[in-house]
Order: structure tokens, then sequence, then C-alpha cells
């Protein structure tokens, strides 16, 4: 076996973590949102994107990564919770983290005073962030970077836990962003009403439990039997991630708006003007 160079090494084992779902995943996140937002929360949306859509801006977080002025923004896709410990007790990342940033970019979007392009890129951002929270590796242990270092065989080839859940599962479905919404979108009025009610910091406990269950890995040789465990998992948090980024949509742009920011009070820890 040839050894790898220290160079080869580093890019092999020490590649950016990946941050997100891909795009199909962001997209179904969008699309599902935009199937259940309020008609005053849509014209809302619409007067602040213009031409764009829910559907098409969860991803504009991702497109801006090469671009050196947002370096700054490389840590507010995941939280980091040690086991053991909740969002409260856990040390937190002082440049930021998924958390911190929902609730600093709510706030921006809720001022009406705010420039249009900071409302704009505040709500790209939440849309982003919606699927991100729900994405179970997003909220990790510190130990394996959300399971980017967990090595694993998926379909016979190198990969890891992280780009699994990113895309490697999604990419099996073989749907399209609109197929995909279609699909899991699913929940009854009850369950929209009973997880719009809920907060970012439970829906980051939830991926927080939802992970325990993703790192149940055998071998390590990932497949046909792991989508099987884990599909409805995934699609669960995919059409979540949407009705919830509705909720949170219609609570600061909507009919809803008078009770927008309450959890911020629970969060009680963003930093001012970061
Ligand atoms: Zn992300």
């Amino acid at each position: 076996m040839i050894r790898p160079t220290a160079a080869v090494a580093a890019i092999l084992f020490s590649a950016a973590p990946a941050l997100a779902w891909g795009p199909t995943g962001h997209r179904a996140v969008g699309r599902v949102a935009e199937r259940h937002v309020a008609p005053e929360t849509a014209r809302e949306v619409a007067a602040i994107l213009g031409p764009e859509r829910l559907a098409y801006v969860g991803t504009w977080a991702d497109d801006i990564r090469s671009d050196p002025a947002w370096a700054k923004a490389e840590t507010w896709h995941f939280v980091t919770i040690p086991t053991g410990q909740t969002y409260a007790t856990s040390k937190k990342n002082e440049a930021g983290d998924l958390l911190e940033a929902i609730a600093r970019f709510e706030r921006v979007l809720a001022d009406r005073a705010a420039p249009r392009l900071e409302r704009q890129q505040a709500l790209k951002w939440l849309v982003h962030f919606a699927g991100d929270v729900h994405q179970p590796m997003h909220v990790g242990a510190r130990e394996d970077r959300g399971g980017n270092d967990v090595m694993v065989l998926w379909f016979g080839d190198p990969s890891n836990l992280h780009s699994v859940w990113d895309s490697g599962l999604i990419d099996r479905m073989e749907l399209s962003s609109t197929e995909l919404a279609e699909k899991v979108d699913i929940a009854t009025p009850d369950q929209v009403r009973a997880w719009q009610a809920s907060t970012p910091l439970e829906w980051a406990d939830e991926s927080r439990a939802a992970a325990d269950r993703a790192y149940v890995l055998g071998d390590r040789r990932l497949g046909y039997k792991y989508i099987f465990e884990q599909a409805p998992t995934l699609e669960l948090r995919i059409q979540q991630a949407g009705i919830r980024l509705a909720g949170l949509l219609d609570r600061v742009l909507g009919a809803r708006r008078d009770t927008a920011g309450d959890w911020l009070e629970e969060l009680a820890l963003v930093p001012a003007g970061r």
C-alpha cells in the first residue's frame, strides 16, 4: 500500500467539515415552508426577497462559503453540546453557533427599520438554519466534528457519517426537492400546531437525540439497511424543519408577530452586535 504524503493525508482527513443538508434537503425545507406560511407572511416574504423564493434561498448560505467576507459564518451552521449537557450549561463558541445565529437573525428579520438587504440576508440565513438545526449531525458532541470524523463505507465508497446525513441518504432517494417536499409533508393539523409551538432549543435537543440513534453503525458498511433504519427520521426532520420555519416566519413577519422572540428570552445569551 502506498502511504499518503502528509499533504494528501491533510486533505483526506482534515477537509473543512461539511456544513449543511445538501441543496436538495435545503430546497425541500424551503418548499415545505412555502406550503405552510400564512398568506400575509407570504406577502411579506415576497416584499423582502423580491423575485426569489423560500424554496431556493436556503442554499445561499453555502454559496457564500468561498467569499472571505463570510469566513466568520463558518461556526454558525452547527452547535456543539457535549454529552450530558444542555445548551444552557454548555460552553458557548465565542465565534457564534447555530442557536445563537437563529436568535440573532430572527431579531434582524423582525426589525422593520433594518435595511432591506440585511433583512433579506437574515431571511436567507433563517431558511438555511431551520434545515441545519434539524439535521442530527449539526447538533453534535465535540469529539468527532458532527460525524465528519466518523469514517464509514457508503455503498462501498469511503465517506463519513456527516456526509451520509447531508446528502448520501437524500441522494439515494432520487427525488427532486419538489418531490421530497411533497413526500414528507404529511403532518396533521394537530402536529403542525404542536411543532410550531416548540422552540429552536427543543429542535436542537431532538436533533441530538436523533444523532444518538444515527450512530448505531454496526461494522460501518452502510447501505440499504441504514436507509431503512434512518429514512423515516430524515423525512421527519425535513418536514419538521419546513413546518417550523413557516411558524417562525408567521411569528416574525405575519399575523402572529406580537409573540416574536419569546424563545430568545429563554436563550438569554445572544451577544449584541456581532
Ligand atoms: Zn449549514
